[in-house]
């Protein structure tokens, strides 16, 4: 369709809905073609896509801040990412974006320093790994780090070779708990356990393996596209300055058809025209609308008509998962590690999955994720801190003293994001995924919980380009 004709028809569906809507929708204060719910990259991209194509479009974030899961820390020393850094060789949507808003990429250079590994309170090289005897797991596990465990089970398994095949009905037979799948492969319980102890979502018994299978795949068709692309095209990127600077560039474009602090709590809809509200009360009309917003934040709006079926059950039920991070500086550029002879990043089994000495800063991040991210989360921020700090100093005492709290960011404590991903429990995918994000009356969905070839950044500008043409092209 040409942009010509994406503008006749989106004037063709407002005239439409103008003729029907009430006098008591006209009265409301706010008009729009399309009234795009949540700033991250997804609504940011749907907002873009439609205006691209002349439609009259008002987005509404929540909070005061844009960008919602790209978070970059600019008032914390090193500036470091909260969210979102990584930008794939393929991440076509994003590397448009950056180079149509005037924003910079530059290299990613491998994120931690190199790690050591603690199982219990015993401290392994990773030179020492496949021979020590605390390493439990057996036959070729043994020379796969801990860390590696899930990922080597899973790209040597893979019956996946295209982007979408996780999407077609013979996929479903993968739909199934991973820790079943991964046993059934040769995985031991000490690797089971391993893997357990830095899953990002739920334990591995309680997630399809599903959604695991489908970024591994993306990811392997990216890196064999790096291996043959110019080096300059297809290197993992990062956008210089932080992730941030993106999706303010984007908003930037879109000017005053952004609104910050309209935290929307309900969507009407009759047959011709869509209702929004606000928490403090305004009200924005429009003849469509998209929710860009996770399931979880989705499940706390009065939609009317209300949601059914198993649409209805995937935005209530689907499980958002958590990571939480502490941050700490070195003090005076230290290097603890230069004492213990150690690698200065650490990988645990025990109640912090890793502490990653970040390249090229002083910054070194504590990292939960998963289980263990609600755990920690239990305590106030500073608390988080000195518990990491504690077991930081209990298992590398060369730490001690050398090194300073600068905050905790837990995402699974941000009021509209309540998580860092969308996660499935097994047979959810096959179940949830035909219907959970078809349009529902004049609602449309978009967000990374909607994804269908990509991940990351990438899912979520794909989910709003989809959403917008879906609106477009009727
Ligand atoms: C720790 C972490 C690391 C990551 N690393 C990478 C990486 O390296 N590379 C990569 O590609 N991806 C990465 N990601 C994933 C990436 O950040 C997300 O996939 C993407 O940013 C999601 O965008 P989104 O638009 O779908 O959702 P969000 O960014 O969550 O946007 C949703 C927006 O909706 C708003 N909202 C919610 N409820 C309402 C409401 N009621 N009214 C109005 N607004 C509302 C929220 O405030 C938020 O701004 C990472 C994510 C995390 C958490």
């Amino acid at each position: 369709m040409t942009l010509a004709t994406r503008r006749d028809l989106i004037k063709g569906l407002g005239g439409l809905a103008a003729v029907g809507a009430t006098a008591r929708l006209r009265a409301a204060p706010e008009r729009a073609d399309v009234v795009v719910i949540g700033g991250g990259f997804a609504g940011l991209n749907a907002a873009i896509v439609l205006s691209d194509a002349g439609a009259n479009v008002t987005v509404l974030e929540a909070g005061g801040r844009i960008g919602g899961r790209a978070y970059t820390a600019d008032q914390w020393t090193d500036r470091p990412e909260l969210g979102a850094s990584q930008i794939g060789p393929l991440y076509g949507r994003i590397r448009n974006a950056a180079d149509r808003f005037g924003v910079a990429l530059k290299p990613f250079p491998v994120q931690s320093e190199p790690f050591v590994f603690a199982i219990g309170d015993q401290l392994i090289a990773a030179s020492d790994w496949a021979q020590s005897p605390f390493n439990k797991t057996v036959g070729e596990e043994r020379g796969v780090p801990p860390s590696f465990l899930l990922p080597s089970y899973i790209s040597k398994h893979n019956p996946l070779k295209g982007s979408d095949d996780w999407l077609q009905p013979g996929a479903a037979e993968f739909d199934v708990a991973a820790a079943d799948w991964l046993r059934a492969h040769g995985a031991s319980n000490e690797a089971l356990r391993l893997m357990n102890a830095g899953v990002v979502a739920d334990e591995l018994s309680r997630v399809s393996l599903l959604t695991m299978l489908q970024e591994s795949t993306r990811l392997m068709i990216a890196i064999r596209a790096a291996a043959v692309a110019q080096p300059a095209v297809a290197k993992t990127a990062q956008v210089a300055g932080g992730t941030s600077r993106l999706t303010e560039a984007m908003a930037l474009h879109l000017g005053d058809r952004v609104r910050m602090n309209q935290a929307v709590t309900a969507i009407r809809m009759d047959r011709s025209t869509v209702e929004v509200a606000t928490v403090d009360g305004t009200r924005y009309n429009s003849d469509f609308v998209i929710a860009a917003v996770p399931f979880v934040s989705l499940r706390e709006l009065h939609i009317e008509p209300a949601l059914a079926g198993v649409q209805s059950e995937a935005v209530t039920r689907m499980p958002y998962a958590n990571t939480s991070q502490v941050f700490f500086a070195l003090k005076d550029g230290d290097d603890y590690w230069q004492q213990d002879g150690l690698a200065p990043s650490l990988w645990t089994d025990g109640e912090v999955s890793m502490f990653r000495k970040m390249t090229g800063t002083s910054l070194l991040v504590a990292v939960n994720t998963g289980p263990k991210a609600d755990v920690m989360d239990q305590l106030p921020a500073a608390e988080r801190g000195a518990r990491a700090l504690a077991e930081l100093e209990r298992l590398r005492p060369a730490t001690k003293g050398r090194v300073e709290f600068v905050g905790a960011h837990s995402w699974r404590q941000q009021p509209f994001i309540r998580g860092c991903r969308h996660s499935y429990a097994p047979g959810d995918v096959s179940r949830f995924v035909p219907a959970m994000f078809q349009p529902h009356e004049r609602l449309h969905f978009a967000g990374e919980h909607t994804r269908q070839l990509e991940m990351g950044m990438e899912s979520a500008m794909e989910s709003g380009e989809r959403a917008a043409v879906e609106i477009l092209t009727g």
